[in-house]
């Protein structure tokens, strides 16, 4: 059963009722872009063909409550109560009902509006998402439900105000401190294209990937493995960041160009020089990026891959043995670029490659980590897809 069948049939069963109106959100994946966004910087991510899908139907009785294929109860609170819901610790709330009426609960406070005036819903929500494989089921079910209160009720949002309403469920409804990429994307996104986000200004364009035409495919490898100091070592570069900014006297490592770096040579300690090092050219990669796409198209963008790939593993050190394994397996095999993606310290890596050559590349990546003694990795495409909005 497709994941919108399934939201429609948990609706059913809740309420008996058809949907009074079914929306969705997609995951994403980053093309080039990593570990920029808290420095004010830049990324360039893309939605994909991975939906959650919330179906809703509207109650008369003031209550909204929402339930997911994902845990066997549902949960609800009294419209009423909304504007409130969250605004201490302690709330009781399930962690992952926290993301739909984190979205409800800011969605109001966004607002102003006065919930007393709103009808009450259902929320049936079902994904085809993987959750917790760096493909952001977060926010796409942000993005969902967001999606489905801002025309149910009448918000008004547009797409970038719903992205930051999701952001700050997430944040202060869930409790978990993301940047605003991944809704950006997932509101954002349009077939064949990537979303070039600006993290201080929140300034947004859609680039035509044009990976169609080419006969393109992004390629993701899953290592499937995550180091246990992945925590302890984001909380690191993240300090990192913030010691060579005010080092270099600079609200943000967004605030240096590549030219500053021979200053910053005298300035910062070796690591540190590195660690800025790695933001500074991955923001100009990302912009490169994007001209490129532009000027030259997507078969050009594989050495900017590449690089981005080399100063994670060289200058920030985010990379692991799996992850250089599989984008090395990936280039040999003949990918036009290949770059882990993410936070770092496991996860996956990203491969652009020719449309008749993924199996090729995915059997390459697999070769390589029986080679080296590692359980072997997940390997599937994805493809650039559209963003959040209403399918009936
Ligand atoms: P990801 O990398 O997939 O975004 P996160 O930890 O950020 O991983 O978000 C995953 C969490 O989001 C889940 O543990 C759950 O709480 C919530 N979630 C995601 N998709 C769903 C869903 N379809 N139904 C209910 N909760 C979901
Ligand atoms: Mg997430």
């Amino acid at each position: 059963m497709s994941a919108r069948a399934a939201a429609e049939v948990l609706l059913q069963q809740l309420t008996g009722r058809e949907p009074d109106g079914v929306w969705s959100a997609p995951g994403r994946a980053n093309l080039i872009g990593e570990h920029t966004d808290y420095n004010e910087g830049f990324v360039l991510p893309f939605a994909i063909e991975h939906r959650t899908y919330a179906a809703v139907a509207r109650r008369d009785d003031g209550v909204v409550r929402v339930a997911s294929t994902f845990d066997e109860n549902p949960v609800q609170a009294p419209l009423a109560a909304l504007p409130t819901l969250f605004d201490r610790p302690g709330h009781g709330i399930p962690e992952w009902a926290s993301y739909p009426l984190g979205v409800a609960w800011a969605a109001l406070a966004k607002t102003g509006v006065d919930p007393a005036g709103l009808p009450g819903v259902d929320i049936a929500i079902a994904s085809d998402v993987p959750i917790g494989a760096g493909l952001s089921s977060s926010a796409a079910i942000e993005g969902a439900a967001a999606s489905a209160l801002n025309d149910l009720w009448e918000l008004g949002l547009s797409g970038l105000d719903l992205a930051k309403v999701g952001r700050v469920a997430e944040n202060d409804a869930v409790g978990a401190p993301t940047g605003i990429m991944d809704q950006v994307a997932s509101m954002l996104g349009r077939a064949d294209a990537a979303t070039f986000l600006d993290c201080r200004t929140l300034a947004t364009e859609s680039v035509d990937l044009g990976f169609d035409a080419e006969g393109l495919r992004p390629l993701v490898i899953d290592t499937r493995v995550t180091h246990s100091h992945a925590t302890g070592g984001y909380r690191e570069r993240r300090d990192a960041c913030e010691r060579g900014a005010a080092a270099m006297g600079v609200p943000a490592l967004r605030d240096l160009l590549p030219d500053d770096l021979e200053r910053a040579r005298g300035l910062l300690d070796d690591v540190t020089l590195r660690r800025v090092r790695h933001i500074v050219t991955e923001n100009q990669r990302v912009q490169d990026t994007v001209r490129t796409l532009r000027d030259r198209g997507p078969r050009s963008i594989g050495g900017l891959l590449v690089a981005s790939h080399a100063s994670m593993r060289d200058d920030f050190e985010i990379s692991t043995l799996e992850l250089d394994t599989a984008v090395d397996a990936a280039l040999e095999a003949g990918a036009i670029g290949a770059r882990m993606t993410g936070g770092g310290f496991g996860g996956a890596a990203i491969a652009l490659v020719e449309g008749d050559a993924v199996e090729r590349v995915a059997d390459a990546a697999a070769r390589a980590f029986a080679r080296r003694g590692f359980g072997a990795p997940r390997t599937f495409t994805v493809t650039p897809s559209r963003g959040a909005g209403r399918d009936a």
